[in-house]
């Protein structure tokens, strides 16, 4: 069969990327701006910005992109392009830039959904095999997906209110870290000890999650102690708060892999970055003798790589979308 090559297009939160990826598996090249210090300012993404960011970044973008891959335009079998969950008028940037390409070069449009986007960032590197578990842990998403053949969803649970990579951030702006918060409460927990009381999230018959509860927890525990003039021991509450958060995202995993029989994990989005989460499942699939695939650090945050990997599938079924193409806020996978 021939090789075929995709470019993608990733602008739907404050990553502006595109990649060239081959035949679904190999990132032939990959450019990512991020817009991450501009934005920490605000503590937090400011949409209007974002937007006018991206527009700044994009040509930008493609011209160091079709460089590093030393190909043209004229080479790419289709174009591929974010439409769906994030900021719309980010959105809007990459899907009106990828219709123009598409309709100058006589390409095929696919429209790729983000968080699709992230769970295959493992085929970047490894092959799934299905069933497989699909555990999509994000700044926006908190979702637990069962995984029966390629684009074969069946939702297990998501969350009731707060992502659990929201949860991480706010936790970190009432402590006073930096935006994005996850990473850096990550190292604050790494040096303290669970010596707080927060209570746990309680769904216990069902696969969904809350983190809002917690979150407004630490919230009122630092609130109450400022008021009494009492210090906040920052590196507890993190360790804490994380050895929490994710312990539920273990014991909800857990149940899957006991009732499904399933044998194979991925784990996608921003906060599989986390250290922690990593060692937590990997002790999890040994238990139950199965396979962990995580991204490595590059490919778990947003970049276009894993909308090309994405893309693919849909590629071989010649799934396009029409030059009409609109953005969706919407998450819905299934
Ligand atoms: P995404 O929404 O996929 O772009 O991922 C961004 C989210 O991942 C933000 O909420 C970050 O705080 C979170 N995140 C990134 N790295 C880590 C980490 N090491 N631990 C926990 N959360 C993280
Ligand atoms: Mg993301």
């Amino acid at each position: 069969m021939m090789d075929t090559y995709i470019l993608a297009i990733e602008s739907s939160c404050d990553e502006t990327s595109m990649a060239v990826v081959k035949n679904g598996c190999e990132v032939i090249a990959l450019s990512i701006t991020t817009q991450m210090d501009t934005h920490a300012k605000y503590g937090g993404v400011v949409p209007e910005i974002a937007s006018r960011m991206h527009t700044e970044a994009i040509t930008f973008v493609l011209e160091d992109c079709l460089e590093k891959a030393q190909m043209k335009l004229e080479d790419m079998d289709a174009i591929a392009v974010t439409y769906a969950p994030g900021l719309t008028g980010s959105l809007m940037v990459g899907v009106e830039s990828a219709k123009i390409l598409a309709l100058m070069y006589h390409k095929p449009l696919i429209a790729v959904n983000h968080l699709i986007g992230h769970i295959y960032a493992n085929n970047l590197e490894n092959n799934m095999e299905y069933p497989l578990l699909a555990l999509i842990v994000s700044g926006g998403h908190t979702e637990l997906l069962v995984m029966e053949d390629d684009y074969k969803f069946k939702r297990l649970g998501e969350t009731m209110d707060d992502a659990i990579g929201e949860a991480y951030d706010k936790v970190a702006r009432v402590v006073g870290l930096p935006y994005p918060g996850g990473p850096n409460i990550e190292k604050l927990a790494r040096m303290g000890s669970h010596t707080y009381f927060l209570p746990k999230p309680v769904m216990d018959d069902t696969y969904n999650f809350s983190y809002s509860g917690l979150k407004s927890a630490v919230i009122n525990l630092v609130h109450n102690e400022t008021q009494r003039g009492n210090d906040i021991r920052k590196e507890d509450l993190a360790r804490t708060f994380q050895d929490i958060a994710i312990d539920e995202l273990v014991r909800k995993v857990d149940k899957a892999f006991k009732n499904t029989g399933i044998k194979r994990l991925v784990i996608a989005g921003g906060v599989s970055a986390n250290q922690y989460l990593k060692s937590e499942m990997s002790k999890l699939c040994q238990k139950y003798d199965a396979e962990l695939l995580i991204p490595r650090m590059l490919y778990c945050t947003d970049n276009a790589a894993m909308i090309g990997a994405a893309a693919y599938p849909k590629y071989l079924r010649k799934e396009f979308s029409s030059y009409n193409l609109e953005v969706s806020s919407s998450a819905d996978i299934v």
